[in-house]
């Protein structure tokens, strides 16, 4: 181990990558570096010794540790979306594939030299982890994006999950090599979720043991309901309140609706009591497009604490209409 070379400029791959990476740059460059196709030549012999060199310490996880340590390299978070798109950019430049050029047997005999110590026939992939989500009905019909806080193992990144360091248990994990972190997510929930819906983010589990896959995060959906409307089918109802002048003078109102407040129009004259239908604007149908209706009820309300001027208003009003409702009213005596 040089610690004055730099590993990762060498297989052209980011301090965050992973074994993965790794082995993808390694066998990228050996194919083009191989000897072989260029028999002779010092600086191709050269290149692919200081390749198989950078492989060797940067793919062994107590190596790279000890390297990343001698040159001061802190890697946080290994695992990060950003680390990856990172690694990925590295070596995402178009090689020439000369794997058809070389001498096949060869070319075997090199590679199983380096990987006969680095196989982990004990990979496992991480658990699955279930976390609730509760949104509103409008949410689950049109989608949304929630923060969720999820609580998973990950790789001790004291000991790289080897449980051991100077032949001593890891003091971060108790050398179980792993640790639990919590972490937020944003995840997208997509539009039309049903109740109890799971759905699932790749890779977002628990982590997976001797560089096996992650495990995956399951959303389970929970739709909540406002306790503001009854519901009847997919028909919301609601009660809503509205003056005596926007009754008698009608206008447009704002109402609740599932999806946040939306404009109603009222014709004037309208009775308390008296009923509107917001077509289309109740519970979303998740098995096909169809969504219920909203039915507004209005209930005319008097403004409480009239002042001496409404008073006077009122007593006009009713001097310059003679109103009674109630003559029409007919019962038996
Ligand atoms: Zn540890």
């Amino acid at each position: 181990m040089n610690k004055d070379k730099d590993y990762y400029k060498i297989l052209g791959i980011s301090q965050d990558s992973d074994n993965k990476d790794i082995k993808k740059a390694y066998r990228q460059l050996a194919r083009k570096f191989h000897p072989d196709i260029n028999p002779g030549n010092k600086l191709f012999e050269e290149k692919f010794k200081e390749i198989g060199e950078a492989y060797f310490v940067l793919v062994d996880d107590s190596k790279r540790l000890k390297y990343d340590t001698l040159r001061g390299i802190i890697r946080i978070q290994p695992d990060s979306e950003q680390a990856k798109t990172q690694a990925s950019k590295a070596y995402s430049e178009p090689q020439k594939d000369t794997s058809k050029e070389t001498p096949k047997k060869d070319f075997e005999g090199i590679f199983s030299k380096f990987s006969k110590n680095f196989t982990r026939p004990d990979a496992q992939k991480g658990d699955d982890i279930t976390t609730d989500v509760h949104i509103s009905v409008a949410e689950a019909y049109n989608g949304t994006v929630r923060k969720v806080n999820i609580l998973r193992t990950e790789k001790c990144y004291k000991c790289r999950g080897n449980r051991v360091i100077n032949h001593m248990a890891c003091d971060k994990c108790n050398g179980t090599g792993e640790i639990s972190t919590h972490k937020q997510l944003n995840v997208k929930i997509p539009p039309k979720v049903k109740e109890n819906s799971k759905i699932r983010i790749a890779g977002e589990g628990n982590k997976g043991v001797n560089g096996g896959e992650n495990g995956d995060l399951y959303l389970l959906i929970h739709t909540i309901k406002s306790s503001y409307f009854t519901y009847d089918g997919l028909h919301v109802h609601c009660e809503v309140p509205i003056t005596p002048s926007e009754a008698a003078l009608g206008g447009e109102i704002q109402v609740p609706s599932i999806e946040g407040f939306i404009n109603m129009k009222i014709p004037a004259e309208t009775r308390s009591g008296q009923k509107f239908k917001l077509a289309g604007e109740g519970l979303p149908d998740t098995s096909s497009n169809k969504r219920g209706d909203q039915i507004v009820t209005v209930k005319i309300e008097i403004p409480p604490n009239l002042t001496e001027e409404e008073r006077k208003l009122y007593l006009e009003l009713a001097r310059v209409r003679k109103f009674n409702p109630r003559e029409h009213i007919i019962f038996d005596k």
